[in-house]
């Protein structure tokens, strides 16, 4: 049978691999050497669950939608990843990591954020750890998520901007992995979706993994079957997909049908739809599709949502659009911003504009009446207010 999984020398198909600097091989095996014995040791998992439980809140509520359900035609549940601490599905990625660094012995957590809500969640776990964190942020980015800079700052991370190049997000990784080569042995690299090099995606998928978990024993409890005909949820670098549809990867009864932002369109110039608009190329150390120019310059990706906004995709979701596993669908801006505002009137739920994405992909599927979908709402919109109240629907 195709697996769809990660093989034994890091790749999902031709996509994948650990494209890095000769400097940081020892740092990436001796990580690819721990982290799945420590992930599948006992006094990890039992680590893990406990603050999964208590600190983040889980298992976040599969909540049956039915004014949401009436309108497309279906029975659609939503994931409430929304109701976790911090106000997304990052957390559940940042607390496992900081819990592997520490078994690693490495004291000083390092990260790199686009949109900040990554930063805010390895900030959140260094202050619970009691850990030093560096958060690495281009310069473009502090100023435009000024909240979430201040939200780091008050939990105890530096926030350093970065100011080479565009000043935004691949600047920002290129310093993360200076950092990472000059002091590779106190330092632990905080990676925050599944994107970079081996190890990693299958990393942050195991991670979030914890959502595809829970959804099969609540679909058993509240459907009396444990999958969906459907799983849906956008993609920026695909951890909350890859999160939700983990365990059904190999599972061909159930359809997987993913968001990326289109931003203005995917052939305006101005969009971050990297499977539709990508090629074959190397990001953040992985093989995989990536927005780039004839000469193979990476492109400024440009969506709505800060979040999306990111010129590369993991390897695993490159390798199931190739295979044709999973569906991805473009959402505009336009498509996200009213969807987001449907679902506020429909269920009272202001999503995150980057699930919106998700959201705005339910009318480009034709459901039956009987089809059960879960669809992944992967953050809360209320760092999003400004956005929706200058783009009233
Ligand atoms: C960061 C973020 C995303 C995109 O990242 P993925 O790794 O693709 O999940 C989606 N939703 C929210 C709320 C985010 O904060």
């Amino acid at each position: 049978m195709e697996t769809y999984q990660i093989d034994q020398e890091g790749y999902y198909g031709e996509f994948g691999g650990a494209y890095i600097p000769e400097i940081l091989h020892c740092c990436v095996e001796e990580l690819k050497e721990q982290y799945r014995q420590t992930l599948d040791s006992e006094s990890f998992k039992a680590e893990f669950e406990q603050l999964l439980r208590d600190y983040v809140g889980r298992p976040s509520p599969l909540y049956l939608a039915k004014r949401l359900s009436e309108k497309y035609g279906c029975k659609i549940y939503l994931k409430r990843e929304d109701l976790n601490h911090t106000g997304a599905h990052k957390i559940n990625n940042a607390i496992g990591q900081a819990l592997l660094a520490r078994r690693m012995g490495k004291r000083r957590i390092i990260a790199e954020t686009g949109a900040g809500q990554h930063g805010v969640a390895a900030a959140t776990v260094c202050a619970l750890m009691g850990m030093e964190c560096i958060v690495y942020m281009g310069q473009t980015d502090v100023e435009r998520q000024h909240v979430n800079v201040e939200r780091m700052k008050m939990l105890g991370a530096t926030v350093y901007p970065v100011t080479s190049g565009n000043k935004t997000l691949k600047d920002v990784t290129n310093e993360a992995i200076r950092d990472w080569c000059c002091h590779p042995a106190d330092t632990y690299y905080l990676i925050g979706s599944t994107v970079g090099p081996h190890p990693y995606p299958d990393l942050v998928a195991r991670l979030q993994s914890v959502i595809s978990r829970e959804i099969k024993a609540q679909l058993l409890s509240q459907e009396g079957r444990d999958y969906p005909d459907y799983l849906m949820a956008c993609v920026g670098g695909g951890s909350n997909a890859a999160g939700t549809i983990y365990h059904y990867l190999d599972d061909e009864r159930v359809r997987i049908v993913l968001a990326e932002a289109g931003g203005m369109g995917v052939d305006s110039g101005r969009t971050a739809a990297t499977i539709h608009a990508g090629r074959l190329g190397v990001i953040h150390g992985s093989k995989t599709l990536v927005m780039q120019d004839g000469d193979g310059q990476i492109l400024e990706p440009y969506s709505i949502s800060a979040g999306l906004d990111y010129p590369g995709i993991g390897p695993m979701h490159a390798n199931l659009a190739a295979k044709r596993r999973a569906t991805v669908l473009a959402i505009d801006d336009n498509e996200a911003l009213r969807a987001a505002f449907e679902l506020t009137r429909l269920e009272g739920i202001i999503p995150a504009l980057e699930s919106a994405h998700a959201l705005g992909a339910l009318p480009k599927v034709h459901f039956r009446p009987d089809d059960v979908v879960v669809l992944t709402v992967s953050g809360r919109g209320d760092k999003d207010i400004q956005t929706y109240l200058s783009h009233p629907f």
